[in-house]
């Protein structure tokens, strides 16, 4: 099914990031991982792109067992990254002979060894380039990346939403967020959006964090701010890893539940290929959605 469609029935939408491992030996316990997400009852479980090279035949891979095998709906995300438009047209074509409707389009982060984006020869520059030739192609569901705190190559937050609007006058039919942690600058991003004239679900996206050194990483990667409580509290744990995850997990939650009382369309968690912590924020939030689908103990 379509995630647009599911939105459009104002269904609230619950899914998971996930991402394929680097290692093949970490593969079981990814699918192991993805069999205790979908007992949650998600919506769709989103499969991250690599920058290049082996990682990006796994997600196609992994796209298609989640569609197929686990008959879970699915959003595959698909980069720019040293690919012509030809490579794009027929990653395009396996997503459609393996049933994939949904698509994640995205410019893409530079691989390791470049350190700007760089357009590929016969292939696109920016991410609603890649939405307009996705339209254009097929009949894919499209969403689009938004940056409640502006993305980090912007000038600024307001020059970075005229962009996000070219995403979605491309024919984006929703947006998923970066991460972020203080709700207020999910909430100015929306309500800059909208004056912008950007029309369609905006769907906040939780990270919830369980190491202080991989999200002071990540946060920094991505231009995430990390507001001074909750980091003082992380510094003070950082060494009981135990403490880090259970603050972790009350913070994500806290973060859901404002958010759920601030009219969303739906929640998208970053798993990082964990389902113990997201389990258990799921089940503290008590989503009506537990009616139909129990909480894994
Ligand atoms: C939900 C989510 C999922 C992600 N998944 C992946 C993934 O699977 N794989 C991966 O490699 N990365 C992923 N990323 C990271 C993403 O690829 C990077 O943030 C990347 O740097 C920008 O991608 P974009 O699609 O937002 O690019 P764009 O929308 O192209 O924006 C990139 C920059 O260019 C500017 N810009 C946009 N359009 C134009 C234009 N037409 N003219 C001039 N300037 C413009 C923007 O303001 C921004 O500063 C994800 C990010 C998010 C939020």
């Amino acid at each position: 099914m379509k995630i647009i469609d599911m939105l459009l029935k104002d269904q609230f939408t619950l899914s998971f990031e996930v991402f394929p491992p680097v290692r093949e030996g970490n593969f079981d316990s990814l699918y192991s991982t993805i069999e205790e997400l979908i007992k949650i009852n998600p919506h769709f479980i989103s499969v991250t792109y690599g920058a290049g090279g082996s990682t990006r035949d796994k997600t196609v891979e992994i796209a298609s067992r989640i569609k197929n095998e686990f008959r879970q709906e699915v959003l595959a995300h698909l980069t720019c990254v040293q690919a012509t438009a030809e490579d794009t047209a027929k990653i395009l074509d396996t997503f459609k002979a393996k049933n994939i409707e949904n698509v994640l389009a995205l410019r893409g982060d530079p691989p390791k060894e470049e350190k700007a984006f760089l357009k590929p020869e016969g292939g696109f520059g920016h991410a609603n380039e890649l939405v307009e030739f996705i339209k254009m192609k097929d009949n894919f569901s499209i969403g689009v990346a938004g940056y409640p705190e502006g993305h980090i190559e912007a000038p600024n937050l307001d020059v970075d939403i005229t962009n996000l609007k070219r995403k979605v006058d491309a024919g984006a039919d929703f947006i998923i967020t970066q991460l972020f942690f203080n709700n207020d600058d999910f909430y100015r991003f929306r309500d800059l959006s909208i004056a912008k004239g950007i029309r369609v679900p905006i769907i906040p996206a939780i990270f919830p964090i369980f190491n202080y050194k991989q999200i002071s990483k990540i946060a920094s990667l991505c231009g995430a701010k990390l507001p001074s409580k909750l980091h003082d509290k992380l510094c003070k744990v950082s060494n009981k890893s135990e403490e880090v995850e259970k603050y972790g997990i009350e913070y994500a939650t806290s973060q859901s539940e404002k958010l759920l009382d601030n009219n969303i369309p739906g929640l998208h968690f970053y798993s990082m290929n964990r389902s113990r912590h997201v389990i258990q924020i799921i089940r503290d939030l008590h989503l009506p959605i537990q009616k139909s689908a129990p909480i894994p103990e």
